[in-house]
């Protein structure tokens, strides 16, 4: 089960990276997890991965392939593996066909969830944080009791910067264009599938899950 998980920020790829590893007990190496554990453990990879992180541009193609070349070779990874975040770029793409074809495997299904550009606005724009303690809502799916303030200490609700709509905006125009070429690349060896992720969260893993048991039949 050699599953690669795309989808925009907002359209709830991590929800179904979780519930998709459970079902199947198979390892989520997320690069953008690893990346921030190594930051943490302030190791070279961690400081070398931070410059580029920090400006929000992405890591070199080298060293994100070695780490995923290793990760990759590691015994956990023999029943499977759910990639999210990696690839991200065409020579990615191409490294990950090469280190598993070295291990006698292939990627067997890209999972694209999808979600209308409004509605992701939406949903990244909606949240709300609490001055005094943290607590998150959301306007729309998780809205406080009394508009603007906080259910558990009455704090004022605010708006991160990151969330406001012209940077949300960006970040999804800089996410389109450089998923497209990778969504081109699957879909021409015919393993990408589309996932509509406006339904409820358990559909849209119900649909996941139908795909994945009907691409091993
Ligand atoms: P993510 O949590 O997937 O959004 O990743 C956070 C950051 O880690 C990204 O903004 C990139 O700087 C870096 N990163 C994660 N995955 C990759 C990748 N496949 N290629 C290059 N950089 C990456």
């Amino acid at each position: 089960m050699n599953i690669v998980l795309m989808g925009l920020p907002g359209a709830g790829k991590g929800t179904q990276a979780d519930k998709i590893i459970e079902k199947y007990d198979i390892p989520h190496i997320s690069t953008g997890d690893m990346f921030r554990a190594a930051m943490k453990n302030g190791t070279e990879l961690g400081l070398e991965a931070k410059s580029y992180i920090d400006k929000g541009a992405l890591v070199p193609d080298e060293v994100t392939i070695g780490i995923v070349r290793e990760r990759l070779a590691e015994p956990d990874c023999n029943q499977g593996f759910l990639l999210d975040g990696f690839p991200r770029t065409i020579e990615q793409a191409e490294a990950l066909d090469q280190i598993l074809a070295d291990l006698g495997r292939k990627v067997e299904d890209v999972i694209n969830i999808k979600v209308d550009q409004d509605e992701l606005v939406k949903r990244l724009t909606g949240r709300r944080i609490c001055k005094v303690c943290g607590s998150s809502y959301h306007l729309v799916f998780n809205p406080p009791k009394v508009e603007g303030v906080c259910d558990k200490d009455g704090g004022e609700l605010y708006q991160r910067a990151d969330d406001n709509l012209e940077t949300v905006s960006n970040r999804l125009e800089v996410n389109i264009k450089q998923s497209q070429p990778l969504l081109d690349f699957y879909n021409k060896k015919q393993i990408l599938t589309d996932i509509d992720g406006q339904k409820d969260i358990n559909d849209v893993f119900a649909d996941v899950d139908a795909l994945l048991k009907s691409s091993r039949n």
